[in-house]
């Protein structure tokens, strides 16, 4: 959970994670803080893409619409018929196959046998785990989370050997088994990697995503949009979602708010003082149930 996901005591301040309406030290009322970030933001939108890669590379479909919650999300509405047509065991099939769930690695010749195993130009998921391993090799002493499942020893080992898989793996290379699984937890590694953490609620119903397109988001202010597949790299929320104009500035009463980014500047942190802000920016805060109008 987040660090500006929280709940917030309005007489005394106090934090809590915990959902509560009264505060633990004081018994006064509490306001719910949920805010999104740029770090959030860009980490959903990177699953996004990796989602996006899976359709196209691995499925095969290039028609779909990608739009922007204006909150914290991201929709992918798939077109295709033969997608639409689908019954919910596929669908979960989907679902299981871009999440990386129950991969296998004996079903992909691992342990290595050497006709079958893995390569870097492999197709699907067998590609993928093949040059998720080699980065996470080539990177063996800066990936902390190697560190924490192998310990010391074997990530020297595994230091040493990675000049030897720049241009081909060397699954062959690798333990497997008993105390030292550098094999599977490579694999699983790399798997977690190029998985697409999704929020997997997938809905049929295409025409509510799209009739979403162009309203404000009711939580936030900004715009629930369509974002082109080709402006979707550069695409940040914080700045081109934002749907209101700076003018009339308004003034607001903020009980409470912590620092956020907007239309590339950023406010706060505030507590129980009157602001004067931008349009787009005051509306954040009211929308959000932080501030009313003074
Ligand atoms: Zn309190
Ligand atoms: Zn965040």
């Amino acid at each position: 959970k987040p660090g500006h996901d929280y709940y917030v005591c309005l007489s005394c301040g106090q934090r809590t994670g915990e959902k509560t309406q009264r505060c633990g030290v004081c018994g006064g009322e509490t306001v719910e803080v949920k805010m999104v970030c740029d770090t959030c933001l860009e980490k959903t939108k990177q699953e996004l893409l990796k989602l996006i890669d899976f359709m196209e590379n691995d499925f095969g479909l290039s028609s779909f619409t990608v739009s922007f919650s204006g909150n914290r999300g991201y929709h992918l509405a798939v077109e295709a018929k033969e997608v639409l047509e689908l019954g919910r065991d596929a669908r979960q099939e989907i679902v299981d196959y871009v999440t990386g769930s129950h991969i296998s690695i004996g079903f992909h010749g691992l342990p290595p046998s050497s006709t079958y195993a893995p390569d870097y130009s492999d197709p699907g998921w067998r590609g993928r785990v093949a040059r998720g391993v080699r980065r996470i090799v080539l990177e063996a002493g800066g990936d902390e989370r190697l560190g924490r499942l192998l310990g010391p020893r074997q990530l020297e080992e595994l230091r040493s050997m990675s000049s030897l898989w720049r241009d081909r793996p060397r699954w062959e290379l690798l333990k497997q088994g008993g105390r030292s699984q550098q094999l599977e937890k490579l694999v699983s590694l790399s798997v977690d990697d190029a998985a697409s953490h999704i929020d997997t609620v997938v809905t049929t119903d295409v025409h509510r995503l799209l009739r979403l397109a162009d309203t404000l988001n009711g939580k936030t202010g900004l715009r629930a949009m369509v974002v082109s597949r080709d402006m979707l790299e550069e695409f940040n929320p914080l700045r081109d979602a934002v749907a209101l104009p700076e003018e009339p500035t308004l003034t607001v009463k903020v009980f409470h708010s912590p620092r956020y980014m907007l239309g590339e500047n950023v406010y706060g942190p505030w507590e129980n003082q009157a602001q004067k802000l931008p349009a787009y920016a005051a509306v954040y805060l009211l929308c959000k149930g932080l501030a009313t109008l003074a």
